[in-house]
């Protein structure tokens, strides 16, 4: 098989919590319905009383996907959780579970050198690092991947649109040194992770010249010092972006999309204050509670960077094949929302600060909510405009901690 990359210091086991089993509906391949509706399961749990247990996908939502079926729930809760124990783990082993189930929370990308693994913040386990390291699971990640080759054979992520920014392509080569250096900044854990993530924009604006060919590299600021204040674009960007990724209400069809109109709307004629159920707050007004002073905390944000760069889930083939500088500026402003919103969930429950649970609450929303964002044609082009500016980045960075 291919080269596996697995990360260091990346951990994941399941820690039984059962979270992760609400608020998906639990596809299935054919085998997987197969196999799992063989078992007459009411006999085993009588709490499986919930009729039908499983239903056919409809043309439309099986199109382009591996299944067939799906589990039937009508709480959001996978019927087969009880007690926060799967039923068909406990019974039959991890391995006749649905094979959605036994690949998550892990995540691969497939590379021009090599498939790289990472976990989805989406599971409790990936929030809080529990378990062994990835790099210990060698043999596991492996047979996972080659089952997740099975299910996805039509995956083939193209990473020839590979650019640093618009109009200026480099090679896969190329990219691979500048996610070295991004990464060996990331890992000098002795500066705040702030002051990391704004030497990596700084960095990353240096190689500009070379992408286009131009000797001369450009000086780009790399302390928090002297920077201006979040303006009122900014203001609207993280409303927009607030809205979509921790939304008050469920998003209709078509606004998991970015549109240029809707973008420009929101800018001139929108409120820029981030929406909760039943409420609303100013960045100001967020940003007059402190976050928590918790090295835990800062743990999971540095996981959550690296895991990003090193997964490559943040540009070209890993994410909407946006640009390298703009897709790290979204790395930017996931974490100033992450801040801003755990900020928020303090504030619902009238705590004086923040803790590691809203953060990890936080957490998981955006990273489910950032896996079903879709991005191209206009919307792409308006988010690469938007997030383009490393001195947007350097005022998302600076204002919001
Ligand atoms: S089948 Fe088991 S692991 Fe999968 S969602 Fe249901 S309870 Fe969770």
């Amino acid at each position: 098989m291919e080269t596996l990359h697995i990360p260091q210091g990346i951990n994941y086991e399941c820690t039984g919590c059962g979270k992760c089993c609400s608020g998906w509906a639990v596809p299935m391949t054919e085998a997987d319905h197969e196999r799992i509706s063989a078992v007459e399961w009411t006999g085993i749990n009588p709490a499986l009383r919930q009729k039908p247990l499983y239903r056919e996908l409809t043309k439309n939502e099986s199109k382009g996907t591996p299944y067939s079926h799906k589990i039937v729930s009508d709480t959001g809760t996978c019927p087969f959780l009880v007690d926060k124990l799967c039923n068909i783990h406990a019974e039959r082993g991890i391995e006749f579970k649905p094979s959605i189930c036994q690949l998550f929370p892990y995540c691969f990308s497939e590379t021009p050198t090599g498939v790289y693994a990472t976990v989805s913040f989406v599971s409790v386990g990936a929030v809080y690092n529990a378990g062994a390291p990835l790099l210990d699971q060698r043999e596991y990640l492996e047979r996972k991947w080659l089952e997740f080759r099975r299910m996805y054979p039509d995956y083939k992520p193209d990473w020839s649109h590979t650019r640093l920014s618009v109009g200026m392509p480099i090679t896969w080569e190329q990219y691979l040194q500048i996610e070295k250096r991004l990464l060996e900044i990331l890992k000098e854990d002795e500066k705040p992770l702030a002051v990391r993530l704004l030497e990596c924009s700084s960095f990353l604006r240096t190689q500009l010249p070379a992408a286009a060919g131009v000797p001369t590299p450009v000086a780009a600021p790399t302390t928090l010092t002297d920077v201006p204040p979040l303006n009122s674009l900014d203001k609207a960007l993280l409303s927009v972006f607030h809205k979509m990724y921790f939304p008050a209400k469920a998003l209709k069809q078509g606004d998991g999309d970015f549109s240029a109109m809707r973008l420009a709307a929101e800018n001139f004629l929108g409120s820029k204050r981030l929406q909760l159920p039943g409420t609303s707050f100013s960045v100001e007004e967020l940003n007059a509670l402190p976050f928590c002073d918790d090295k835990e905390v800062d743990n999971l944000l540095y996981r959550y960077v690296f895991s990003h760069v090193f997964g490559k889930k943040y540009f070209g083939a890993g994410f909407g094949q946006v640009s390298i500088i703009p897709g790290f500026h979204h790395i930017i402003l996931m974490l100033s929302l992450l801040k801003l919103h755990s900020k928020a969930l303090a504030k619902m429950r009238q705590a004086p600060a923040v803790t590691m649970l809203d953060v990890a609450a936080a957490i998981r929303q955006l990273e489910r909510q950032v896996g079903e964002t879709q991005l191209g044609g206009y919307s792409a082009a308006a988010w690469e405009m938007m997030l383009g500016p490393s001195t947007r980045a350097r005022r998302l960075l600076a204002n919001i901690h």
